[in-house]
């Protein structure tokens, strides 16, 4: 598929056009960033592996019956994907409580709790991400209610699921932030972001080795070997379905 123009460029990746109105191309740099830009380091080969295990488990997800934005990998570093109109929210789905709502909650980092929160976030820079519920995007015309029902119900099918391959695969899903899109050709609701250690917290089941961008966060090193580790983990069990 031919790549075109660029219609978007972040901070940890480029969104390119593609000669099919309803494809884009979307490409991982090798940048790492954490607290809101704050800090910010160039990762020799961490693109390569955040587009490997996003497509494995973007794949995955497709394979189950949970649409996704996902069509096919076309490079290193690049995914072809279905082009979306964003929803303007985030879905974090915890499975302990760790991070920012340790915090939050003055709870120590990785509380298990035995019950799966679902929070959302209204994704706006400029008013820092502020947490809403389905009135709130429901007032705010972000989603109608179907959508929204689709989106929770997506959310929950795709945290089971992915904490099953990675039990597998002897690591723990912590949490994971889901966003979700329109599909342009269809106008369905799918899954329309990376799912990749950027966005998720992984622990290694046995030792709660942290195994996600914590690294990076926190300074425990390895970072780019940690999501070589957890792609080799995965493909294993991929291997051995
Ligand atoms: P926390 O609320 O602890 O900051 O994040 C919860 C989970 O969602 C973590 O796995 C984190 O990586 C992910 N997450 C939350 N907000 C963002 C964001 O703005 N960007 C990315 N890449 N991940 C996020």
């Amino acid at each position: 598929m031919l790549k075109k123009e660029i219609l978007f460029e972040g901070n940890e990746k480029l969104i390119f056009a593609t000669e099919d109105p309803e494809r884009v191309i979307i490409h991982y740099k090798d940048v790492a960033m954490a607290f809101s830009g704050i800090k910010r380091a160039v990762l020799r080969g961490k693109g390569v592996y955040a587009n490997r295990i996003s497509a494995q488990l973007l794949q995955v997800l497709n394979d189950n019956g949970i649409p996704t934005h996902f069509v096919e990998l076309t490079g290193e570093r690049e995914q072809l994907c279905r082009k979306i109109e964003i929803i303007p929210i985030e879905f974090i789905v915890r499975n302990r409580i760790a991070g920012s709502l340790a915090v939050r909650l003055g709870v120590e980092d990785g509380h298990a709790t035995g019950h799966v929160i679902t929070e959302m976030r209204y994704n706006d820079d400029d008013l820092d991400d502020p947490f809403i519920h389905d009135d709130h995007a429901l007032a705010l015309g972000l989603a109608t209610e179907d959508e929204l029902r689709r989106m929770h119900e997506l959310a929950e099918r795709a945290n089971k699921l992915l904490c099953t391959l990675c039990a597998k695969a002897g690591m723990e899903l912590v949490d994971m932030k889901l966003e979700f899109g329109r599909a342009t050709d269809d106008g369905s609701i799918i899954i329309s972001d990376e799912i990749s250690p950027d966005t998720f917290r992984l622990w290694d089941a046995a030792t709660h080795e942290r195994l996600d961008k914590d690294r990076f966060r926190l300074d425990l090193g390895d970072v780019v070997a940690s999501y070589r580790d957890i792609y080799e983990r995965i493909a294993k069990v991929l291997e051995n379905k």
